[in-house]
């Protein structure tokens, strides 16, 4: 299976760290707003990835951070003049709800900051007493001089980084590349330390997280390409003063999403909301759409786009319940699947996780289950519907199949006898009578 590592820019072969295992760390949202379309992607990117690990019998890990202590929760508490608790605990309840309507597996575990603050100020204080941080007034910052390889991540060297740092920079930093791991704050909500009141700063909250939970070198950790730099470079660079080492073998980015020509972004005002998204469109369809394009790949959301792939699904759907009834009446289920097609689908995800060609794939399927189905070749169709349901597991498809009873059974049969008998009137009764219990569409 390769991977492309954006650490090494290259295509790399997965060599787990324990034989049969994965570690795997995602970044996961600030809870101050419902999540949009473009925080969306590496959701459902790395479900699929981590589905696709599993599939190939990797016993996988899976974590995922909450950041629920951030300054942009404190601004929008004083919008919505309410408690910055309750802000958090209303977006992260709005994630949640999101995350599982479009068809994630649940990670291994959600870690929220404020259940780490403990463990953080305990990682501060070893960078501090390293000499890879120093404390000014209440504040704490990382010391990037310090480490040798800072700028290997995002690819930059560290005097153009340097020289090009904007110049209204703190006059308390040593360099202007320091970063804060701990900033004051007088606020209620914020956490007592040794190094005055304050909060944890964002970059230490993963890189302390990770640690605790794996507490060594990991597999694999992913997020957008926009948090290569600076949130990525500054997680790796506490693990390599602390740990000596990249915090994770492979580095996975998807691309971002945009809107038309410009990034999506709450300033620009043109955020599409995952939750409206959801109330119009099948969350299978949304999967669809963004797995159709290969994750690094950036891709411009258009509503065209997910009406498409509505239309999509919704013929993959009827597809399969006609199959599934076919079968269900036929008593030919059974246990094999196509191994071409199986071959096919290992071939493009081991390709960095082609999914755009899965997809390809999974509608030529649909193709041959018609022919299949017209010819009534039951074994074909049971072999091809047991291949669409591998497929979708991968993708985190999810089809909606009837469960027939004994008169639906009967219904169904004396439906076929009507048409072939040419009695259209009771055909037609009978076939309203079926779509009305969902077994025809
Ligand atoms: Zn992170």
């Amino acid at each position: 299976m390769k991977l492309y590592n954006t650490l090494t820019n290259q295509f790399e072969e997965l060599q787990p760290i324990v034989p049969g295992r994965i570690s795997m760390y995602v970044c996961g949202p600030t809870v101050y707003s419902h999540i949009h379309i473009g925080n969306a992607r590496p959701l459902i990117v790395f479900d699929v990835v981590r589905r696709y690990l599993m599939h190939q019998g990797y016993d996988v890990r899976y974590v995922m951070n909450i950041t629920d202590v951030n300054d942009k929760i404190t601004e929008q508490a004083s919008k919505e003049q309410t408690s910055e608790a309750l802000i958090a605990q209303t977006y992260t309840q709005s994630f949640f709800d999101d995350f599982t309507k479009l068809q994630n597996l649940p990670p291994s575990s959600f870690i929220k900051v404020s259940d780490s603050i403990e463990s953080i100020i305990q990682y501060i204080q070893r960078l501090i007493d390293e000499g890879f941080a120093y404390q000014v007034d209440n504040d704490v910052f990382f010391r990037v001089e310090k480490i040798e390889e800072y700028g290997r991540l995002s690819g930059q060297v560290k005097a153009d980084l340097i020289s090009g740092s904007r110049v209204d920079i703190d006059p308390r930093k040593e360099s202007p590349l320091d970063f804060v791991i701990w900033k004051s704050n007088a606020n209620a909500d914020s956490f007592v330390s040794p190094f005055g009141q304050g909060r944890p700063g964002w970059h230490t909250e993963c890189s302390c997280m990770i640690e605790d939970t794996f507490s060594s070198l990991i597999d694999i950790h992913g997020g957008g390409s926009d948090l290569r730099f600076p949130h990525h470079e500054n997680e790796m660079a506490q693990s390599l003063a602390l740990n000596n080492h990249t915090l994770a073998n492979v580095w996975m980015h998807n691309a971002r999403i945009e809107m038309g020509d410009e990034k999506m972004s709450k300033s620009l005002g043109n955020i599409i909301v995952v939750k409206d998204l959801l109330h119009d469109y099948d969350p299978n369809a949304l999967r669809l759409y963004v797995l159709s394009v290969h994750y690094r790949t950036p891709f411009s959301f258009r509503f065209e786009q997910v009406e498409f792939y509505k239309t999509e699904w919704e013929r993959m759907q009827r597809t399969m319940v006609q199959l599934h009834v076919e079968l269900d009446v036929q008593q030919a289920f059974n246990q094999k699947v196509d191994e071409t097609w199986i071959d096919r689908l290992h071939g493009a995800m081991d390709q960095d996780f082609n999914t755009a060609n899965v997809l390809s794939d999974l509608y030529a399927i649909m193709k041959s289950i018609n022919a299949a189905v017209r010819a009534n070749e039951s074994l074909v169709m049971a072999t091809l519907y047991n291949t669409v349901l591998e497929y979708s597991s991968v993708l985190g498809l999810r089809f909606e199949l009837p469960r027939l009873s004994a008169k639906d059974r009967m219904l169904y049969s004396d439906w076929v006898d009507a048409r072939e008998s040419k009695d259209y009137d009771r055909a037609d009764t009978l076939r309203s009578a079926l779509m009305e219990r969902g077994i025809l569409m």
